[in-house]
């Protein structure tokens, strides 16, 4: 890793691999040059005795771990040793059962023999600084993790498979090698010539651009897929709100989670409609403020708009528009809104049609505005509503085209700044400036490129990266 400096302990660390809960079987994870020793001193073999020092790499032994004469539980001990393992250290994991009393004392026990306790993500940390996995595959280890739906997870088993990295990894090979010749040429120029060459390098350079902004132009689409859509539900009071999100939650009630930097003002459910994932910004479900126009003002209201990727307007048909319809039609104009005319049932008082929203809508940037007659009373209108979604955000195709996305932000900004750096490069042939000017620009998309590997950052960035994983990982 040219350039960066890395500080790396290489004590032994431990952590509980497994959740926090209740379970048949947990994991304490070791690793580091005393993994081995340490272990031993609280494993007793069934014939009580400590052998650990003398067990086979990769097999198991069952047996106890003790405090003493204290047996605290019953155990396989698998043992993995360096370089092949997850860290490429010395690995043991101790496989006991899965209560949190267990897992502590046993956690606790080996800290008192010199383990350190593990920070979050430092195993995998390990396995990046060790040369084993680059920072994509890392990456991806915690996005395996944290996958909520089949998207993600299969997204994110290409990255640690080397997708990406390896279409990273052969654009920079091209770069490197373009760099090593300029520089040659100017070194040498009697057995290298440049005559030519900028054409040469343009059809070069050229192809590889249009690569990395096709691998840009999946990045929308991959983080929707991805981490969800983010949705708020407006209306006036009565329109149906808290049924919709009732029905769209149905007997799946989803997980609630406080949106961060917020007080418990708004919370957010998360409704998964198949492959797709909605993030329903619940303004309905809180008492107080259960209508976000009137209760929280158009102000909240707007905030909560510009953030989301989606809006639901949902409207009682039985009434005709009003000007606080009017008003959140405004809101609604520069994001992508289904509307859904509620109370269809009621049908001989029927009030709003298709033609009177989309005559309100004329001048709004929603070209091809979604309008769905529902009636959340007789359940009307939900596959119709993700029919809707599912045009606007995949063009109706649901099942995912591309072979990679870019679901990262880390990546999709080194993608843009490399993208940039080779757009210079451009603009130095088209100007006619030296080669020297190419192999600046040349080198700023060569180490944005090398960033997503992890091959080109600083610590800092490294401690930031892996203190978003989770322990014992
Ligand atoms: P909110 O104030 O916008 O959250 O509206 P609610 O979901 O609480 O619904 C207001 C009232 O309208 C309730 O009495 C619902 O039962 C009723 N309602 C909701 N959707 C429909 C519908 O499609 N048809 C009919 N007839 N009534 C509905």
């Amino acid at each position: 890793m040219p350039g960066v400096l890395r500080t790396f302990s290489n004590d032994t660390i431990c952590a509980i691999a497994t959740a926090m809960s209740d379970a048949g079987i947990g994991i304490i994870r070791v690793s580091g040059p005393q993994a081995l020793s340490i272990c031993d001193t609280v494993y007793l073999s069934s014939k009580k005795e400590h052998t650990l020092l003398s067990h086979e790499p990769n097999t198991i032994k069952f047996g106890y771990i003790c405090d003493g004469e204290e047996i605290i539980d019953e155990v396989m001990i698998s043992f993995m040793k360096a370089p092949h393992s997850y860290t490429m250290e010395d690995v043991i994991e101790i496989n006991s059962h899965g209560g949190m009393l267990v897992m502590n004392s046993i956690l606790n026990l080996l800290l008192d023999k010199g383990c350190r306790l593990a920070e979050p993500g430092e195993f995998t940390k390990r396995a990046f600084l060790n040369g084993r996995i680059d920072l994509t595959k890392a990456e991806a280890v915690m996005d395996i993790i944290s996958a909520q739906n089949n998207f993600a997870f299969e997204s994110s088993k290409g990255q640690l498979q080397g997708k990406l990295s390896s279409k990273i990894r052969s654009l920079r090979e091209k770069i490197l090698y373009e760099m090593a010749f300029i520089e040659s040429a100017l070194d040498d120029p009697e057995n290298y010539d440049l005559t030519g060459y900028p054409e040469k390098l343009k059809a070069i350079v050229d192809p590889m651009k249009k690569e990395i902004a096709s691998l840009i132009e999946t990045a929308d689409e991959g983080k929707i897929r991805k981490d969800g859509i983010k949705t708020v539900i407006v209306g006036k009071p009565n329109a149906g709100k808290s049924s919709l999100l009732n029905a769209l939650t149905g007997d799946e009630r989803a997980i609630v989670t406080d949106i961060a930097g917020t007080t418990r003002d708004v919370i957010e459910e998360t409704v998964r409609l198949g492959d797709i994932v909605l993030h329903v910004i619940d303004t309905a479900g809180i008492r107080d403020t259960e209508d976000i126009i009137e209760k929280i003002g158009v102000d909240k209201a707007k905030s909560k708009i510009e953030e989301a990727d989606l809006i639901l307007y949902i409207l009682d048909s039985t009434n005709e528009i009003d000007s606080e319809d009017k008003d959140i039609i405004e809101l609604c104009k520069s994001k992508k809104t289904i509307v859904l005319l509620n109370k269809n049932d009621l049908s001989d008082n029927i009030k709003i049609t298709e033609d009177i929203i989309r005559m309100h809508f004329s001048d709004s940037s929603n070209d091809h505005l979604p309008i769905i007659r529902t009636s959340m009373l007789k359940g009307n209108g939900i596959s119709e509503l993700k029919d809707a979604i599912s045009e606007l955000f995949f063009n109706g195709d649901i099942v995912p085209k591309q072979e990679i996305y870019i679901t990262n932000v880390r990546h999709k900004d080194l993608l843009n700044k490399a993208f940039n750096s080779l757009e210079l490069v451009l603009d130095s042939i088209s100007k006619n400036l030296s080669e020297d000017f190419y192999t600046v620009d040349l080198t700023g998309a060569y180490e944005a490129l090398g960033e997503i590997l992890g091959e080109e950052i600083g610590d800092d960035l490294v401690e930031e990266i892996f203190s978003k994983f989770c322990m014992g990982k």
